[in-house]
């Protein structure tokens, strides 16, 4: 066999792992993170792959370095390792601290999301869903963008998730009430949505109400006004699935508590479902009937955490691709770092610097992110201590804590390390002796060394200057 067919058979291999991530992820993953993959060459048992940023190398190696390694095992049993490289520190370019990631059984996998479908993203269109359910007289509008597609589950909402697509999807009711709770932003009101789309396109002749807990009350309150309460039960009570949202309103509106309990109980008698939604589990409900609360924890009750950074960042990417942006990964990186507070104030920010940037014709930047964002980023003028900054150095590029006190000179740890001496320099008030002390016990010279050594690259290299400041912001925190 000569070279060239052995090249074949590898371009064909690649083609067949290519191949079938892409049916397990779904197609909108697979083009945002897999497709841009080049396969190198296949060196001994590693296979050497590139792409072209840290930041899609980090999460590519994260999410899918483990299944993309057993994918090629299945068609070599000799290979050990997949090594992803970052392209441009490949063409040349000095960025010693971009050392190929190895997925080995060792790369973690993000820790927030089910193992082969990391992100799921939007793929329908949103417009083929009904914009509203069927009993429009008494249901709420549902809001069309909230599907199960455009829901980013990661490890705070999984449980959540599943279960509303179990409801969603059963043919024989799992469990009955499903009660979600969680804090404001997080997801509920979405999910709710997302239950009553997928049974209004897939189980047409099924009775689908979605309603807010206050509206409940204000058309209880004006049937009996109208001595119409009959009616309003029968309407209630003829449903197969009724979703009351924010039930935490009905806090001390005795006659409504009664009136939902009865409903409550009349369509759980009747096998029908019930889906309910708090912000706090229901023995927290605070002024609510012992037997409403008791009952409303019978069947499964499933609270929704706040989210994490991973989880944060794939929502943003999902979210800028549904708009159709193309927003450079430090910025949603940094957006994902700064703003925890909910998915509500991310989508916010993110809403706001697409606008803003369409409105003036301006590129998103970093910079102009942040100009933008200030108001809402606040930065807050803590003490940045040396440990932190090590912490955080050393996460973002995926070295060891250690690393920072050890003796090894590779450059994949020297330089990371010469960045957060540079960081503490920076952004502490230590002295250079001190700083010193901290790596390991080095000489104030070193640290001297180490400052002036960045703020040649940061001069000479836009990118790993951009890589500075990003780190930066992220310590300042
Ligand atoms: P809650 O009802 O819990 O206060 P919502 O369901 O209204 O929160 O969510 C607030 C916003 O955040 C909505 O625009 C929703 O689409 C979005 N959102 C929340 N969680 C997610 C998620 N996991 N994926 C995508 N969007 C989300
Ligand atoms: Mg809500």
């Amino acid at each position: 066999m000569n070279s060239g067919e052995a090249a074949d058979r590898i371009e064909v291999r690649w083609a067949r792992v290519r191949g079938r991530l892409r049916s397990e992820v779904g197609e909108a993953a697979f083009k945002s993170w897999l497709k841009p993959l080049t396969l190198r060459q296949i060196d001994g048992d590693v296979v050497r792959l590139s792409v072209g940023t840290r930041f899609m190398r980090d999460w590519v190696a994260s999410h899918y370095g483990d299944r993309l390694r057993e994918l090629w095992r299945e068609e070599d049993a000799t290979i050990g390792s997949i090594e992803i490289a970052v392209e441009d520190v490949l063409d040349g370019q000095d960025g010693g601290t971009a050392e190929p990631l190895r997925a080995r059984a060792a790369v973690p996998s993000a820790p927030g999301f089910t193992r082969h479908e990391p992100v799921r993203r939007s793929v329908g269109s949103p417009g083929e869903i009904p914009g509203e359910i069927i009993h429009r007289d008494i249901g709420a509008p549902l809001d069309p963008r909230f599907t199960f597609e455009n829901f980013v589950v990661g490890k705070p909402n999984e449980m959540a998730h599943a279960a509303a697509l179990r409801v969603a999807d059963a043919t024989t009711l799992p469990f009955n009430p499903l009660f979600l709770y969680g804090g404001v932003g997080l997801g509920k009101t979405h999910l709710m949505h997302a239950i009553a789309h997928r049974i209004s396109s897939r189980k047409p002749d099924k009775r689908v109400i979605y309603l807010s807990a206050e509206n409940f009350m204000y058309r209880f309150i004006r049937a009996m006004r109208y001595k119409d309460t009959m009616s309003f039960k029968e309407q209630f009570r003829a449903v197969d699935f009724l979703m009351i949202d924010d039930i935490q309103f009905f806090s001390g509106k005795d006659s409504t508590q009664e009136e939902f309990f009865h409903t409550f109980n009349a369509l759980v008698d009747e096998n029908r479902q019930v889906v309910i939604s708090a912000d706090k589990p229901p023995f927290d409900l605070q002024r609510m009937e012992e037997r409403l609360r008791s009952r409303l924890g019978w069947g499964v009750v499933a609270d929704i955490h706040p989210t994490t950074y991973e989880l944060r960042l794939s929502i943003l990417q999902s979210k800028a691709e549904q708009m159709r942006v193309d927003m450079p990964p430090k910025v949603l990186e940094f957006l994902a770092y700064k703003i925890s507070s909910n998915v509500r104030e991310l989508e916010g920010a993110l809403n706001r610097i697409v606008a803003h940037s369409e409105l003036v014709g301006r590129e998103i930047t970093l910079e102009n992110t942040q100009e933008l964002l200030h108001d809402l980023l606040r930065a807050s003028d803590r003490h940045i201590t040396i440990d932190e900054i090590q912490k955080r150095v050393a996460e973002h590029f995926n070295i060891r804590l250690s690393d920072m006190h050890s003796p090894r000179r590779a450059r994949a740890v020297a330089r990371p390390r010469q960045v957060a001496m540079y960081l503490a320099k920076q952004l502490t008030t230590r002295s250079l002796p001190e700083i010193g002390r901290k790596f390991g016990g080095r000489d104030h010279t070193t640290v001297m060394h180490a400052v002036k050594r960045i703020d040649q690259l940061r001069a000479t290299d836009a990118s790993f200057a951009e890589d500075i400041d990003l780190l930066r912001r992220m310590v300042e925190g």
